[in-house]
C-alpha cells in the first residue's frame, strides 16, 4: 500500500473556488516529499485533505496510516504558553490517555531527538523561535507518526536557523529510514533551495486550479554539522 494515493482528487470551497484540479499523485512509504510553489497553488489544501481535515469533492484520497499514526506541523508552533515545554510535548500523548509513567520517557526522548533534551521545564516564552519549532516537532514525533505533514514549518525563521532545522530534521528522516520504522514526509515550501536541500522528491505546483506541474526526483547533500 502507497503511503498517499490520490485519484482525481478535487476540492471546491464553499465559495466556488476550484483549489485543485483532478490531482492524481503517489507517494511512497518513506518518502520525503517536497510541495514547492507560489501562494494560492493549493498546497495547503492537498496537505489538509491528506489529513483528513477537509472532504474531497471529487476523487479520493488513500493513506496508509490510520489517523492516529499522523503527525502536522503548522508555520505557527502554536504551543500552550501556560504549559512548560514537557507537558506542551506530552499534550497528544495524554488525549490518547497514554499512562503518565509510559508518557514521560517518549516525552524525555522527542525532545532529545530535536536537540531539547535540557529543555522539558523551561516555558515557551523563554525560548527562541527555532526552539519553539523544534518543540512543536517533538510534539508531533512523541506519537510516532509514519506521516508527518508539514505546512511550511520554518517559513518565519531567518535563514541560518532554517538550514539547521531542514538539517536536523533530515537526519531524524534518516535514523527513521535505517532503524525500519519508515517515516513519510510531506513537506510544503516556498523555497526551492529548501525544497531540492531537504527532501527526496520535489512536486511543482501551479495555481488556478492547483495541479502538479513537475515532479523531480532531489539529490540532497548529506548533513553535516
Ligand atoms: P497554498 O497553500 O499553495 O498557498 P491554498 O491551498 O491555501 O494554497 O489555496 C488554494 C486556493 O484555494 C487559493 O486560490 C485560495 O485562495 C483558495 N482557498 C484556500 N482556502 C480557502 C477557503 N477556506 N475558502 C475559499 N477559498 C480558499
Ligand atoms: P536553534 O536553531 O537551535 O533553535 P537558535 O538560533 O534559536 O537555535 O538559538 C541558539 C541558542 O541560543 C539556543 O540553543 C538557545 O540556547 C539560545 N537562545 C536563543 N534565543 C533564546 C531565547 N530567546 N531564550 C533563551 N535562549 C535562547
Amino acid at each position: 500500500l502507497p503511503a498517499i494515493e490520490t485519484t482525481g482528487l478535487q476540492l471546491r470551497y464553499p465559495n466556488g473556488t476550484q483549489a485543485l484540479a483532478a490531482l492524481n499523485l503517489h507517494v511512497a512509504e518513506g518518502e520525503f516529499v517536497a510541495l514547492l510553489g507560489p501562494s494560492g497553488c493549493g498546497k495547503s489544501t492537498l496537505l489538509n485533505l491528506v489529513a483528513g481535515l477537509l472532504q474531497p469533492s471529487q476523487g479520493q484520497v488513500r493513506r496508509a496510516a490510520s489517523e492516529a499514526d499522523v503527525s502536522y506541523v503548522f508555520q505557527a508552533p502554536t504551543l500552550m504558553p501556560w504549559a512548560n515545554v514537557a507537558a506542551n510535548v506530552r499534550l497528544p500523548l495524554d488525549l490518547a490517555r497514554v499512562p503518565r509513567h509510559e508518557a514521560e520517557p517518549r516525552v524525555q526522548q522527542a525532545l532529545a531527538a530535536v536537540g531539547l533534551g535540557d529543555a522539558g521545564a523551561r516555558h515557551p516564552h523563554e525560548l527562541s523561535g527555532g526552539m519553539q519549532m523544534r518543540v512543536s516537532i517533538a510534539r508531533a514525533l512523541v506519537t510516532r507518526p509514519r506521516l508527518l505533514l508539514m505546512d511550511e514549518p520554518f517559513g518565519a525563521l531567518d535563514e541560518i536557523t532554517r538550514h539547521k532545522l531542514d538539517t536536523d530534521l533530515r537526519t531524524l528522516w534518516q535514523q527513521q529510514a535505517s532503524s525500519g520504522q519508515p517515516l513519510t514526509v510531506l513537506f510544503v515550501t516556498h523555497s526551492l533551495a529548501e525544497a531540492a536541500f531537504v527532501a527526496n522528491r520535489v512536486l511543482v505546483m501551479a495555481p488556478k486550479p492547483g495541479r502538479v506541474v513537475a515532479d523531480v526526483p532531489a539529490c540532497p547533500e548529506q548533513p553535516r554539522d
